[in-house]
């Protein structure tokens, strides 16, 4: 997505004073967009910026809110993150499109030009057969001729039938490809939402399929290089400050009874409903349904040493584990993550989910001795279900100066960090067009 100085937008004479509320990675996005033209305020009801995806504190350790992976196709997220100078290479681990599970699949793809380097990977893949990766290399082959495009609105398992994917492909390939991009079963899932994101990374430049691995926690990524960034442009930053009113006025927004000329408000759908008036909160907040990632952290005495970065199991409790000190140099930390779990389907409470995750990462590593350290973080509503036929809420609200962002805000994505600095780039463009227009 283009920034701003690309656009032909006349920029009103005196810097207008904006509001921005929450410092999740759509309000920062929107906030860096604006910063050089406006008079900017933050509030962020956290002491920490970022979110969804930020660094958490307990007495022993700094962990993540939840383990992350961003893809090559993180477009929007790259130009912003070198805007403010966050350095990427030191940043991420940036590996070719490797698909390891401990006990299904494993593919690597080359670093050859697209799409040489997907079909090299998947002839080279072992454990499918041969008339199983005829099936998905035609499956994948037909789509991308369809230039990405589903017709209809089938979810990812009406898709799949009538692609002719068998069990084993749904099992080793496409579910856990479908929760690790949209965090909703392929049952639920809307097949349109997943085709977006394999046009941008499958269907485009052998890059954009990369996959990048954290190497710093998730504050230091993004969200603090772009509050100190902010700063040095004259940003004020809230911290712990929680908005709990917004008030549309005849010439901009009383935020908590503070005048501004205008606000975006980035949050997520439920705090949204909290702060905006009842007549323009968007109908789709009531009908959203959300989802739970787990992240299991478990610190051992010595590094517990996988033999990938990123490992999956095909019949595991966790989807996938992260071997935290080879990463982030973490001592001793291990990360288990547990994408949208059936109802019922996780072990009762810590304990017994600690001892299951703990059995799947001895299938890894046997001689894995007990943590010496753990923790289980739950985000109860990670992502909203990307389900078929959502209609999205536009950046504009149908009020003057007021203004959404999020990754629940228009845009073809699901609830992912790409999704939500689109739309805060996005809320940050219509911003400056409608100001300019008031301002001729
Ligand atoms: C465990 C987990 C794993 C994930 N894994 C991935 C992944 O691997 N890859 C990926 O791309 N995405 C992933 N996501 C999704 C990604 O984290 C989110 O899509 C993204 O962080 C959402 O950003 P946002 O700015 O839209 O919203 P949020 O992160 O929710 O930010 C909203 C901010 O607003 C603040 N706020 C709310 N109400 C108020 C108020 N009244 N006043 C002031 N501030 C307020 C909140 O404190 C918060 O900081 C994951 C999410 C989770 C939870």
């Amino acid at each position: 997505m283009a920034g701003l100085d690309d656009l032909d937008v006349r920029l009103p004479s005196v810097k207008p004073r904006v509001a921005v509320i929450g410092a999740g990675w759509a309000g920062l996005a929107a906030a860096v967009e604006l910063a050089p033209h406006v008079r900017l305020t933050v509030f962020e009801a956290g002491r920490t910026p970022g979110g969804r995806a930020r660094r958490v504190r307990d007495a022993e350790h700094t962990i993540d809110n939840g383990q992350h992976i961003l893809l090559g196709a993180y477009q929007t997220c790259w130009r912003l993150m070198r805007q403010v100078g966050a350095d990427q290479a030191s940043a991420l681990l940036r590996l070719p499109l490797t698909w390891v599970q401990a006990d299904g699949l494993r593919m690597r793809c080359p670093r050859w030009p697209a799409p040489w380097h997907l079909l090299a990977g998947l002839l080279s893949a072992r454990g499918l057969s041969w008339r199983d990766k005829g099936r998905l290399i035609f499956a994948l082959g037909r789509l991308s001729l369809a230039r990405w495009q589903v017709a209809g609105d089938p979810t990812v398992a009406e898709w799949l039938d009538a692609a002719r994917q068998d069990a084993v492909l749904k099992e080793t390939f496409w579910r856990p490809l479908v929760l690790a991009a949209l965090n909703t079963p392929p049952e639920q899932a809307s097949m349109r939402m997943l085709a977006a994101v394999l046009r941008d990374s499958l269907g485009a430049a052998r890059a954009a399929s990369d996959m990048l691995l954290p190497r710093r926690d998730l504050s230091a990524l993004f969200p603090e290089p772009a509050v100190a960034w902010l700063a040095a442009q004259g940003g004020m930053f809230h911290f712990g400050h929680r908005v709990t009113s917004v008030e549309p006025v005849a010439n901009g927004v009383l935020v908590d009874g503070e005048a501004f000329d205008a606000a975006i408000v980035a949050c997520a759908p439920y705090h949204a409903a909290r702060l905006l008036p009842a007549a323009i909160v968007p109908p789709i907040v009531k009908k959203l349904s959300f989802l739970p990632i787990y992240t299991v952290y478990l610190r051992f005495a010595r590094p517990p040493r996988l033999p990938e970065p990123m490992i999956g199991l095909r019949r595991g409790t966790a989807d996938w584990l992260f071997d935290r000190d080879a990463l982030c140099g973490e001592a001793g930390m291990l990360a288990a993550v547990i994408s949208a779990p059936q109802p019922g389907a996780l072990p009762e409470g810590d304990a017994a989910l600690i001892a299951a995750v703990l059995a799947d990462a001895r299938r890894i590593v046997a001689d894995l001795p007990e943590p010496a350290w753990t923790r289980v973080v739950v985000e109860r509503r990670a992502t909203f279900a990307a389900t078929p036929g959502l209609t999205r809420p536009g950046v504009r609200l149908g009020v003057q100066s007021l203004f959404l962002a999020g990754d629940w805000v228009e845009g073809e994505y699901p609830a992912t960090l790409e999704g939500a600095v689109q739309s805060g780039v996005a809320a940050a463009h219509a911003l400056m067009q409608d100001m300019t227009h008031t301002e001729r």
